[in-house]
């Protein structure tokens, strides 16, 4: 059965990707046990976590300055995880979303926070490049992709400061020159793997600029000098990424998926712009390639009734919004294939003739 898998995340990942995971979890390179049932210390497994660091490093051009952790706690641990580290005073934040709001949230409990810049009051629609970080901030955190509402930074500042930002929604997703970031975190549940697992990408001599007493869990040192293996770790998840990082150079890299990307999301703008019967609210400069969210332009819950029962009738799944926000929302990731964003397309052409 054909399904167009539209979710926010955990979202749809590469049918390749999905084929070997499950055949790992029965028998795991022919080792007639499965990636369950091994040790985390074991070769095998270090050497996956040696493969997937490499694999990272490569796709993201970034040298051996940075090292690469596989943790857990989602993004949500690192909201805390990143002022216990690096905020010795005071921090910047930009409140771009929902989830920068609650990075800023848990970051008050560890110091200053001082917000640049806040979209709230216009329904967090937009994101300004009028902003400025001043000289005395520990680090600068900022969220590439505001997952629920639809937007994207598209240029980052240039600062002397250490910029720390969550891509938890577009990592892989785009070309960009990731060496101007200190820290960038991810949960995996998107564009890399199953759920359960945090990839921290961080440049090691921002680290240990303070004396604090750390948690052993919460300290990215202990983490780097355990190669992401002090505690047991989510092994399923960490082989799953492996494997869509393989399929990423398969594909060709970053460029071209951050092509395709752009072109998957232009042709559902286009559409959204063009018919009588939806709207997008964000200001287009900041229009996200990975979350493109849509509403019915007047209210009326019939015809919404009708779009939910054509979606249900032709597989069309995850497009509601996000229970915030309501409305649509199509996540259009990495691994969602054009073939579904132009039969959601297809979908919205028929209701407009039908009900407009
Ligand atoms: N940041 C962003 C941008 C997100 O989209 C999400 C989850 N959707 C989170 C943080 C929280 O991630 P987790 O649930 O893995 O903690």
């Amino acid at each position: 059965m054909k399904v167009h898998n539209f979710n926010a995340g955990p979202s749809v990942l590469p049918k390749e990707v999905l084929k070997k995971s499950a055949q790992s979890v029965i028998n795991f390179n022919d080792s007639g046990l499965s990636l369950l049932e091994i040790s985390h210390r074991s070769i095998d497994f270090l050497e996956i976590i040696e493969k997937t660091t490499l694999l990272v490093k490569r796709i993201m051009n970034l040298n051996d300055d940075y090292a690469i952790l596989f943790l857990q706690g989602g993004a949500t641990l690192q909201f805390s995880m990143v002022p216990y580290n690096l905020m010795n005073q005071k921090a910047a934040y930009l409140d771009t979303g929902f989830w920068a709001h609650n990075a800023i949230k848990e970051a008050k409990k560890f110091g200053e926070v001082i917000v640049l810049f806040s979209g709230k009051n216009k329904n967090y629609t937009y994101i300004s490049k009028n902003y400025h970080i001043p000289c005395d901030m520990d680090y600068f955190h900022c969220t590439s992709n505001n997952t629920i509402i639809g937007t994207q930074m598209k240029i980052f500042p240039q600062t002397s400061t250490p910029v720390v930002c969550d891509m938890s929604s577009d990592i892989l997703s785009r070309k960009l020159d990731f060496s101007q970031f200190s820290l960038i975190y991810a949960s995996a549940q998107k564009n890399i793997s199953s759920a359960g697992m945090t990839i921290v990408i961080v440049k090691k001599d921002i680290l240990g600029k303070f004396k604090k007493t750390i948690p052993s869990y919460m300290d990215y040192k202990i983490h780097i000098q355990n190669n992401s293996i002090l505690n047991t770790p989510n092994v399923f998840s960490i082989y799953t990424s492996m494997l869509t990082l393989e399929w990423i150079e398969n594909q060709g890299g970053l460029s071209i998926l951050e092509e395709q990307n752009q072109y998957k999301a232009k042709l559902l703008y286009d559409e959204i712009d063009k018919n009588h019967l939806f709207e997008n609210k964000i200001h287009k400069e900041n229009r996200s390639n990975m979350n493109v969210s849509f509403f019915l332009k007047e209210k009326n819950l019939e015809l919404e009734k009708e779009f939910n029962k054509i979606c249900k009738k032709e597989n069309i799944v995850g497009l509601d919004g996000h229970r915030y926000l309501g409305g649509y929302r199509a996540s259009i990731y990495n691994a969602l294939p054009l073939e579904s964003v132009q039969f959601l397309i297809e979908i919205m052409k028929k209701f407009e003739k039908k009900f407009s």
